[in-house]
């Protein structure tokens, strides 16, 4: 048998008469920029998370340094952070224009509040958390935070969408959410596309002006921006998918319970902790083990594929080098990012492939005793 590490695949063929019907639409009148596709998508996206605005814009990065940026931040101004997420979280700032400051996660991945309430100066402009592998950050401390200071909360949840935190959808909880459709996201496009969802008619406003060249209208640009702006073929496609995305998520957490009860006996890896009142998607399952090499290598000999995120942590990026960080600054990051594994994960794996895994998972220990 061979366990891909993901399979994107059968979410096409599920739902192929309704996407190539709605691409054929866009090829035969040829409007490929904007117009209805988008403003249909905007509006399913923002009643799926029962936000006033969402606003697609060209990718994940884009949607998290815009909405950085409509706070107009500067120089001196600084937004927290986990160190442990993907590179564009903390691109993003310094897009903006800002300083990233670096916070140490928790048992769950995600940030750590203490670590937030440590790190805020009277230069933080916003707080910056990630739902890392679809698992809810513990937002009612970081929104406790937020509320404190009268700080900005937005919300990464590129990896989270749909993913809830005491009943509510993350993204809901602060000022706005961002979100990113690369394609292996649990809603992803067929390329880069994002969204910004948010209460706030100014914050839209600036998402949807920034993305399109600072435009008010056609031929009038009130401030320069840049063309970040989601295409017309990406919003069909993903109008098309959102209509699964919840039946998607919730295979995803039968293959979760899945792994969970068959590998909890295995003594020698820590299983994935889900957050006090969260209700994760699972983009990914992540688990902990020592002398993770050869772990991996023996799975990939059974054709059982893995993934890593992140094997460093963000302080310890070359890109990162200027911040000053040195080895053993995030010690649970650092010991995180040295010991995960992802397991493949995907809506229609089967309790066969899941089994599959789990049996080489223990064969490969027993081999060890
Ligand atoms: C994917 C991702 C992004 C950015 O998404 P792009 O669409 O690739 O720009 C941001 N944050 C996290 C945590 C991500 O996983």
């Amino acid at each position: 048998m061979k366990v891909p590490f993901a399979d994107l695949k059968p979410q096409y063929y599920e739902i192929k008469d309704e996407i190539d019907k709605a691409i054929a639409a866009i090829a035969a009148n040829t409007s490929f920029i904007g117009g209805k596709p988008v403003k249909e998508f905007e509006q399913a996206l923002a009643a799926s998370f029962s936000r006033k605005f969402a606003c697609g814009v060209a990718n994940g990065t884009a949607a998290l340094s815009i909405t950085l940026r409509s706070l107009g931040i500067g120089p001196n101004d600084e937004v927290i952070t986990t160190v442990h997420t993907a590179i564009p979280t903390a691109e993003a700032i310094v897009l903006a224009g800002g300083k990233v400051v670096f916070c140490d996660i928790d048992d769950t991945y995600n940030i750590d509040p203490e670590a937030i309430e440590a790190a805020i100066t009277p230069h933080t402009k916003a707080l910056l958390p990630v739902h890392l592998y679809g698992m809810p950050a513990n937002l009612k401390e970081i929104k406790a935070i937020a509320d404190k200071h009268s700080i900005p909360l937005i919300e990464d949840c590129a990896q989270a969408q749909g993913a809830e935190y005491e009943g509510k959808r993350v993204g809901t909880f602060g000022l706005a959410g961002c979100l990113s459709f690369f394609p292996s996201k649990n809603l992803g496009c067929w390329g880069d596309g994002g969204a910004v969802v948010t209460d706030d008619p100014a914050v839209d406003k600036y998402v949807r002006m920034y993305s399109n060249h600072g435009r008010m209208d056609k031929y009038l640009h009130e401030f320069l921006g840049a063309n970040e702006r989601l295409d017309a073929l990406q919003a069909a496609i993903l109008n098309e998918k959102l209509k699964k995305v919840d039946e998607w998520n919730a295979r995803r957490r039968v293959v979760a319970e899945w792994y969970s009860e068959m590998l909890q006996d295995v003594s020698q890896i820590v299983l994935p902790k889900t957050t006090v009142n969260g209700t994760p998607i699972w983009h990914l399952y992540v688990i902990l083990v020592e002398d993770r090499d050869s772990f991996m290598k023996y799975l990939s000999d059974q054709g059982i594929s893995t993934g890593l995120h992140y094997p460093l942590p963000l302080h310890l990026q070359p890109a990162f080098d200027y911040l000053g960080f040195k080895k053993g600054a995030f010690p649970v990051a650092e010991k995180v990012t040295a010991q995960c594994v992802s397991l493949p994960m995907y809506p229609q794996m089967s309790r066969e492939e899941v089994q599959y895994v789990c049996q080489h998972i223990k064969e490969y220990f027993d081999g060890r005793k």
